[in-house]
């Protein structure tokens, strides 16, 4: 009997190690949790039946262990399902957890250690038959208890869910505790209460534990939890547009979507060959570098559009690598997503942003092109046309400011008025064209004596004024007396004639310090009507001169 050990052992070895590689998989919570349930309730019917392949009391006994055991984990695995089922498992806390096991573990102790065969004593030496102690009583109440605080939880919950799909799921759970309640009870009262009235009727709890097991699992598939992530992976992956397919490391095709049929000719089963999909390119540039990356890098991710050329569909490809824990290659996800709407939207977005770029160019020259011409009509509208010397009426809306800024900060300035002498003569000897020509070439002569601050304007006719800020009488007369000579000594031609003018000029100088008035305009008007009288001296005292306002 001994040799069968090891065998046992290594039994449970791959058992455990069965459960352990579905547990370490990707799987829920929940699928955890009912996996070590699961294996908790074979326990039951496990060690039952091995008691009956045994004489030897000593392995009878060890089974009998193992199945009490089972039985003693029963109750809080149920409290813990009964959590999950009605949404409290975030109350199971790590402390908490063990609270709920402990009762079950001290009942579990005193099942392996039985004292003083409190828990259970054999009968005619043998453990197929037993007698039950205190201990046992202890672990049947445990386990009511247990039960009993599910079923409340779940009637509690009954209260408060609304959603049908939860009531009938709940009902099922409670269906599944009465049931296992019941055939424990009655396993109890034949087995063994009434044990020497009545024959042993062997699998009650079993049976017991197998019918609430299935309305354990039902509750479960009700709730959909098992599979709901899972389906809904599956569904998505299945309709989504984008094509996906994985592949292995050697290029073999372990699952694709619908989406990827439009594209990857491979079955299932079959090898996925990037060369031969990029065949019908040109593979060069772009597109010889994606096939020299997919050969031989195979851990990077890799992305590339390429136009197909059967129905000129612009592609997108990436391709991302799955590794296990050592960073070493399983396989690789490859997506194909059609990118022709998105392209055509770019191209016609760039074509109309080309446009609109150009036609802002046009805009851009036409203000230009405006705005000189603006700039144009505002020195027409305050120039001269004939001497380029500004007109009376920009010389006068100037004055106006400059006044009023010479009297408050005490400002010397002075004004010129000039008229060529005898002009009507030169018009007369010479004609009008070279009348106008004696104008433009005096205004030139002027206008090169003066700073860019002065300004010069034509007063009407072949008179003439000069605003000078900053420039007191001393200044005024030096610089009339360098115009006049200048102004004589230049000439214009006329045929075989030198045509030379001489002007007659009056001042008027104001030092700043006592300047004083209160409308600029009637002060202009003093102004000027000071100088036209000093003109007019002038050229009553025979022209050729300037006066000096008083
Ligand atoms: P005075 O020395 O007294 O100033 O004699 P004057 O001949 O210059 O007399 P007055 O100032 O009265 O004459 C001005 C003349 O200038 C009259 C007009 O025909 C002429 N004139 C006015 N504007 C223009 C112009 O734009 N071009 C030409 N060619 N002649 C003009
Ligand atoms: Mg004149
Ligand atoms: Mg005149």
């Amino acid at each position: 009997m001994a040799l069968v050990w090891p065998d046992l052992l290594l039994f449970v070895a791959l058992f455990v190690l069965f459960v352990g590689v579905l547990a370490i998989n990707r799987i829920t919570v929940m699928h955890k949790a009912y996996l070590a349930f699961h294996f908790i309730m074979m326990l039951w019917p496990f060690g039952q039946f091995s008691i009956s392949t045994t004489g030897d009391p000593e392995y009878q006994l060890a089974y009998v262990k193992l199945a009490f055991i089972a039985v003693s984990l029963l109750g809080p695995g149920w409290l813990v399902f009964v959590l999950f089922l009605t949404g409290r498992a975030e109350q199971l806390n790590r402390r908490r957890a063990f609270v709920y096991l402990v009762p079950a573990l001290v009942c579990a102790a005193f099942v392996i250690w039985n004292p003083a065969h409190l828990f259970m004593s054999p009968i005619d030496g043998t453990y197929a038959n037993r007698s039950y102690g205190t201990l046992y009583w202890v672990l049947v109440i445990t386990q009511f208890v247990y039960f009993f605080s599910s079923l409340l939880i779940m009637f509690q919950s009954l209260k408060t869910v609304h959603s049908l799909n939860q009531r009938k799921q709940l009902a099922t759970a409670v269906v599944g505790i009465f049931v296992l309640t019941g055939f424990s009870v009655t396993d109890m009262l034949i087995n063994v209460l009434l044990a020497p009235w009545l024959p042993v009727v062997p699998g009650l709890m079993s049976l017991g534990i197998l019918l609430s097991d299935c309305c354990f699992v039902l509750a479960i598939y009700r709730y959909g939890a098992f599979d709901l992530i899972s389906m809904a992976q599956r569904d998505i992956f299945e309709h989504m547009t984008t094509g996906i397919i994985v592949v292995d490391e050697s290029g073999k095709v372990l699952e694709m979507n619908r989406g990827a049929l439009p594209f990857v000719k491979s079955a299932k089963g079959e090898m996925f060959e990037m060369e031969k999909f990029l065949s019908p390119l040109q593979t060069q540039g772009e597109v010889y570098e994606f096939l020299y990356q997919y050969r031989h890098h195979p851990l990077d991710r890799l992305q590339t559009e390429i136009t197909l050329p059967e129905n000129s569909r612009h592609v997108s490809i990436q391709i991302s690598p799955v590794l296990d824990n050592h960073k070493s290659l399983l396989g690789r996800v490859i997506t194909f997503h059609d990118v022709t709407e998105l392209r055509k939207l770019v191209d016609e977005m760039n074509r109309k942003n080309e446009a609109l770029h150009e036609r802002n160019l046009e805009l851009v020259t036409i203000q230009e092109e405006l705005f000189r011409l603006n700039q144009k009509l505002e020195q027409m509208a305050i120039t001269d046309p004939l001497t380029g010397c500004y007109n009376r009426r920009y010389l006068m809306q100037q004055l106006e400011h400059e006044l009023l800024l010479n009297m408050r900060y005490k400002i010397p300035f002075s004004v010129f008025l000039f008229d060529i002498d005898h002009f009507k003569m030169i018009n007369d000897q010479y004609g009008h064209l070279v009348g106008d020509e004696v104008l433009r070439s005096t205004a030139d002569i002027v206008r090169s004596k003066l700073r860019r601050t002065d300004i010069l304007a034509r007063y009407g006719g072949e008179e003439f004024t000069i605003y000078l800020p900053h420039t007191n009488r001393e200044q005024a007369e030096s610089l009339a007396a360098r115009m006049m000579i200048a102004i004589n000594e230049n000439s214009v031609t006329a045929g075989a004639d030198e045509v030379h003018v001489t002007i007659s000029m009056g001042i008027v100088s104001e030092d700043g310090e006592e300047l004083a008035f209160d409308d600029p305009k009637q002060y202009l008007r003093e102004l000027f009507s000071r100088a036209d009288t000093a003109l007019y001296k002038a050229k009553h005292e025979g022209r050729n001169r300037m006066i000096l306002a008083r």
